[in-house]
């Protein structure tokens, strides 16, 4: 379908190019969408096609219904006042539709009652009892709390509450009265007790049958119980969402092709969603709770293969693009392994030979190389870079920071001087004649190897023939950039490394449009970084170990989150704390400052004073996170190690270790973690294997913190969860990629619907990715 974008149009009339285009009468109907980069997107609309949605009784009228319905406001359910609206949009719940699409995040069997004597340590019971005591106590530390005692005639549980109003607690927990008590059930030596459980008084005479009876919502079935109700009651949130259900489910319709359906015995999105929230008598509570029921499993199905459609597309066009299909001649590339001091890795000659066999094909390469910090990148993309010399084409090198980029050039630049290849540096930092220099060298294609940042794709810079884009650390840029360099060359190849080590299931939805590469083993001889953490109480051994190491020779850094000191944050500034170390602690050494802030000439100058050793202790923000190589350095230090990301510590702790000696990183706390907090921390403790610390922060913080933002192209998943979903993830891909196969722009009319509704979950992401 052919699109046409508008630079920031803003008033129409329709430009000519837009009609012819899109082929337009009078007449015609366009839809037009602002894109996230403020481009205009126009679209022909093809309002002749057949039926909407794989159901054919569904007419266009219908649909619009349906969408409305799923927009209305949540005021419009019985008992959502101002506040509770406000309360469930802050939460992400506006409209009806995102209600829907909220799940329970576990489920409680209410369906009959436990007897005591069984109650599960645990577990989630809920059973019925009676008040046999009530005592108010103190505990050593002066704190109140309220011991109740009740039971049936299996046994006795003693609940506790720690918050409660003492008049109102006394007089409801009357001795003799009995009610249905739920709550999880913990273990304290021998005694079995709940804490805080949610109590339902039983009135004088009645039973479970009554209760249920009475609140059937509430008693004899399986109930939801649904997360981020921060401030809201369970039982308010039950009572709406049974509405929503009840009321607008019928209104989510369905898309999946039927043989998908049939092939993966899924069920229709509305049925699916009704079972989901409020499970029929005989679902499987085990199933529920591990979100894997058939309800489950059609909606995590329905978003991954939507996603997976949308990439499928994007890796169709590039497919069919036609590209420049490079000879391999050895020339340079056999030159070079002469030259190196050692042996490619077997993971490195592998993912050369795939490189190349995509670089000999007549379509663009779109490839992915994935790989640990220090297994060896830069090689396989200067390798990769040599091919493309060798067919008389220019290579584009870009990475995320100046650093890295002036890294990236001298390490390159040697070899290639060597080789007898022209290899220009260009960034933003770059000015005047030395810059007009540059960009005419490339223009002219005499600079064989432009490296940079993303001066690279700045509108002024021309290359003469590009035909390699090399992307390094990609996960900093977004899919614009990719787009943009590609747009630099006539469909150049591109190919993209990240040293994040993103597991497969991510991989395969953030670049499932790319072919992916694995570098999965380091080059032999390193000694693998010992890490501990350290609390604030150490503070000076570690600064003994710093002044050790400095006294053998080497060389630490000391890394801090931030740059300056925030008004709201306690965190120690890097530039304060390079004061004070460099006069208060180490006065005999040499201290070293380097941060995002400084300018391209003193970064250069700081990092060149590093690596040349004239500087011992480099303190540094995360602007070092990637790329910097200086074998001397064996210590790093992580002030507020618990504000990091794993993968992003993994890739700080990188930077040392890159010799032949013993390298320590240590981890320094503040000494108030949680739980979790220090559960991760020690996860760098155990194990350098990237790919297993990238799971764990994965399965800790979830996919979108994991990858830092959403430029990383990652989206929100409504109902899939990518940990738990991965074979999912595979059946939706298969069955998309088939899909797109057999109608590569989706023009059939079966798959009518499926286009429309892939332009409406995509919005303008699809178009935009297309030129990605
Ligand atoms: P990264 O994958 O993190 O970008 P680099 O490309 O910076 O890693 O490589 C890290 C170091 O390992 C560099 O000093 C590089 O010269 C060296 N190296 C690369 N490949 C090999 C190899 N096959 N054997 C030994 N050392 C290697
Ligand atoms: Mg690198």
């Amino acid at each position: 379908m052919p699109i046409v974008k508008l630079q920031d149009t803003t008033a129409l009339p329709l430009p000519d190019a837009v009609r012819e285009a899109l082929a337009l009468k009078a007449g015609d109907s366009v839809s037009m969408e602002v894109g996230d980069d403020g481009v205009l997107m126009v679209r022909r609309m093809d309002l002749s096609g057949p039926a909407i949605g794989s159901d054919p009784a569904t007419t266009p009228l219908q649909q619009s219904i349906h969408r409305k319905n799923l927009a209305t406001p949540m005021g419009a359910i019985k008992g959502v006042g101002p506040k509770l609206a406000e309360q469930l949009a802050k939460k992400g719940i506006s409209v009806i539709e995102d209600a829907l699409f909220l799940l329970p995040h576990r489920y409680e069997d209410r369906r009959s009652l436990s007897k005591v004597g069984r109650l599960r340590t645990g577990f989630h019971e809920v059973f019925h009892a009676e008040v046999f005591s009530c005592e108010a106590k103190t505990t050593k530390g002066g704190k109140h709390f309220l011991e109740v005692m009740v039971g049936d005639e299996t046994g006795t549980v003693m609940l506790k509450w720690f918050r409660f109003n003492p008049v109102f607690m006394r007089k409801t927990l009357r001795v003799g009265r009995n009610g249905v008590f739920t709550g999880e059930v913990v273990q304290y030596g021998f005694q079995k007790e709940i804490h805080h459980p949610e109590v339902e008084w039983l009135d004088e005479g009645t039973d479970l049958a009554a209760l249920t009876a009475k609140d059937p919502l509430n008693f004899g079935r399986i109930l939801p119980v649904y997360p981020l109700t921060e401030g809201l009651h369970q039982k308010t949130l039950r009572k709406v969402m049974k509405e929503v259900v009840d009321r607008f489910s019928a209104d989510v319709e369905n898309h999946l092709p039927g043989g998908v359906m049939e092939r993966h015995h899924l069920l229709p999105q509305d049925e699916a969603l009704r079972e989901a929230h409020f499970p029929g008598h005989d679902a499987d509570l085990a199933r529920l709770n591990a979100g894997a029921t058939v309800a489950h499993k059609t909606l995590a199905f329905d978003e991954l293969f939507f996603l997976e459609l949308g990439l499928a597309l994007k890796r169709r066009g590039v497919a069919l693009e036609e590209g420049i299909p490079f000879q391999v001649s050895h020339r340079y590339t056999r030159e070079l392994l002469k030259l190196l001091p050692f042996q490619l890795t077997n993971a490195q000659r592998r993912v050369l030979s795939e490189i190349k066999n995509d670089l000999m094909l007549p379509h663009p390469m779109h490839r992915l190389v994935q790989g640990d910090v220090g297994c060896g990148k830069t090689l396989v993309a200067l390798m990769a870079a040599l091919v493309a010399v060798e067919n008389d084409y220019q290579v584009a090198i870009m990475a995320p920071t100046e650093i890295l980029a002036e890294q990236h050039f001298l390490t390159i630049h040697r070899w290639c001087d060597a080789l007898g290849i022209r290899v220009a540096l260009l960034t933003s930092g770059m000015k005047g004649k030395a810059k007009t220099a540059v960009l005419e060298e490339v223009a002219a294609g005499t600079a064989q190897i432009v490296i940079g940042t993303h001066a690279v794709i700045q509108e002024k810079v021309e290359f003469n023939r590009l035909g390699l884009g090399i992307i390094d650390e990609q996960h900093r840029f977004g899919v614009l950039q990719r787009g943009i360099l590609k747009r630099k060359g006539l469909n150049p190849h591109i190919l993209v490394m990240t040293a994040t080590p993103i597991p497969r299931t991510l991989a395969m939805t953030v670049f499932g449009d790319l072919s992916l590469s694995v570098i999965d083993e380091l080059p032999p001889g390193r000694t693998p970084v010992e890490t501990r953490i350290a609390f604030e109480s150490r503070r000076s051994q570690v600064y003994g170990i710093i002044r050790d190491e400095v006294k053998n020779g080497r060389q630490a850094y000391i890394i801090y989150p931030l740059v300056e000191e925030s008004e709201k944050s306690e965190l120690k500034a890097a530039s304060q704390m390079a004061e004070h170390l460099a006069g208060d602690v180490f006065p005999e050494l040499r201290v070293g400052l380097l941060h995002g802030r400084m300018k391209p000439e003193e970064k250069e100058a700081v990092m060149g004073a590093f690596k040349a050793g004239e500087t011992d202790i480099l303190v540094a923000t995360t602007v070092i996170e990637v790329g910097i190589d200086v074998p001397n350095a064996t210590v790093m230090v992580i002030e507020h190690a618990e504000r990091f990301g794993l993968s992003q510590l993994h890739q700080l702790r990188g930077r040392v270790g890159r010799g032949s000696e013993k390298s320590r990183c240590i981890l320094l706390s503040s000494g108030h973690l949680s739980e979790d907090g220090e559960k991760r921390l020690r996860v760098m403790e155990s194990t350098n294997d990237g790919f297993r610390i990238a799971e764990t922060d994965l399965e800790i913080r979830g996919p979108g913190d994991f990858l830092g933002t959403r430029q990383a192209g990652l989206p929100d998943f409504r109902v899939a969860n990518i940990l738990r979903d991965g074979r999912i993830l595979e059946a939706a891909r298969e069955d998309a990629f088939a899909v797109v196969e057999k109608d590569p722009g989706l023009v059939s009319s079966e798959n009518f619907g499926l286009r429309q509704e892939l332009a409406r979950r995509w919005g303008g992401r699809l178009e935009l990715a297309a030129i990605a």
